[in-house]
């Protein structure tokens, strides 16, 4: 009998086999929040992020032609397209595009085309990059559904950062597709984004928790804008300095010959990497009181020095630092809006993060957005 029903090789135009088909692959990524160390990323330096609850999950399977056919939700639709006929569109098509135009570009060959669907609760455009966990589930499922062995974690996230600059058209840095990929709640992720390096931190959960709110401004001013200009503007301090990167630079007295803008900008730079190292070393001895210094002393250097923040997220700020059992807050992502986070004493986030929510609504008028805890 086991004869008479032999399996089919393959299918024609695929070089999937018909048991493929009937089975389904998941993968999921879960959104970041930044700690501490914001704006290092592209200059080479440390970051800190942490995976928080919202996730994207994505579903996987095989189909016995080369379409590719994906349902999101959030309101955006369904697309078709087939494998090999990718297209940039300026819209959340080119994410998936993106994704299979990279992998054949690299030779690692899909075996067919696939149906997937798309449900996440990361907000979209909130600082806690949507986009990342969106691209790291999707290359891990293609990588789970199409046998792509070799694909490590960690290079799924240079891909993801690859499909954003190169396909997307958003010069994004390592650490979101990093943290999508490898991080996690229990720990802090320590990234040297120059070597890749990286190092689960364990958080002193038993004393400490963390708050992320949004404040309700989407990104005023254009987020992308101000973070291209930002970008130049580090380019050319290096410039000036004659070095290859922020990084190099140790000490703030070497900045002292450049033009104001410039060496205020840097100046954000070089005392942010200072403060990861400080802030590692503060979560590994479970020193929260630290933690929260740095958290204040990281938001008035991105306030002040670097110019992302905004008068209603410097209030927000302002009220989750006044309050009690805080250790400190901070502007958390690129800036020009998205979202804060607040260190606070174990067992308080939900009063912490109600408190923050209502009166920063009476001062500022705006709608904030409690994402941390999760309701
Ligand atoms: P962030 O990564 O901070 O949330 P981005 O502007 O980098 O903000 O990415 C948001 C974009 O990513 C959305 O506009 C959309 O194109 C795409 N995206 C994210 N999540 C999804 C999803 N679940 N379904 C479809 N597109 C998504
Ligand atoms: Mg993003």
């Amino acid at each position: 009998m086991a004869d008479f029903f032999r399996e089919p090789k393959g299918i024609p135009g695929t070089t999937a086999k018909w048991r493929d088909f009937n089975s389904s692959v998941r993968a999921e990524a879960h959104g970041r929040v930044n700690l501490i160390g914001e704006h290092t990323d592209y200059n080479h330096g440390y970051v800190l992020p942490t995976s928080i609850p919202q996730s994207t999950i994505v579903k996987l399977r095989l189909r016995p032609d080369r379409l590719v056919s994906v349902q999101t939700d959030r309101g955006l639709g369904r697309i078709e397209y087939e494998l090999g006929s990718e297209k940039q569109t300026h819209s959340w098509r080119d994410y998936i595009q993106g994704a299979t135009w990279l992998l054949a570009r690299e030779g690692l060959t899909l075996r067919a085309g696939f149906d997937l669907t798309i449900q996440s609760t990361v907000p979209m455009g909130s600082g806690l990059s949507s986009s990342a966990a969106l691209l790291v589930s999707l290359l891990k499922v293609l990588r789970d559904g199409h046998d792509l062995k070799g694909l490590g974690d960690l290079e799924i996230s240079k891909f993801a950062q690859r499909i954003e600059n190169e396909f997307v058209g958003a010069r994004v840095g390592i650490m979101d597709p990093l943290a999508a990929s490898l991080a996690n709640e229990h720990n802090a992720l320590f990234v040297d984004t120059e070597s890749l390096r990286y190092e689960q931190i364990p958080l002193p959960t038993t004393k400490l928790d963390f708050v992320v709110i949004n404040s309700g401004i989407a990104h005023r001013h254009s987020s992308t804008g101000g973070y291209n200009e930002r970008r130049a503007e580090c380019e050319k301090a290096c410039e000036l300095l004659g070095v290859g990167s922020l990084r190099e630079v140790k000490k703030v007295e070497d900045l002292d010959a450049l033009p104001d803008l410039y060496r205020r900008r840097a100046r954000h730079v070089v005392t942010e990497n200072a403060r990861v190292l400080e802030a590692v070393e503060a979560l590994r001895r479970g020193d929260c009181e630290k933690l929260g210094e740095l958290f204040q002393a990281s938001h008035r250097s991105m306030s002040q020095d670097y110019d992302v923040s905004l008068p209603e997220i410097d209030a927000m700020v302002a009220i989750a630092n006044r309050l009690p059992n805080v250790f400190g807050a901070r502007l958390t992502g690129g800036g020009f809006g998205g979202s804060i986070v607040v260190a606070v004493k174990a067992g308080h986030a939900v009063r912490v993060a109600d408190q923050i929510a209502r009166r920063y609504r009476e001062e500022t008028r705006q709608s904030p957005q409690v994402l941390v805890p999760k309701a």
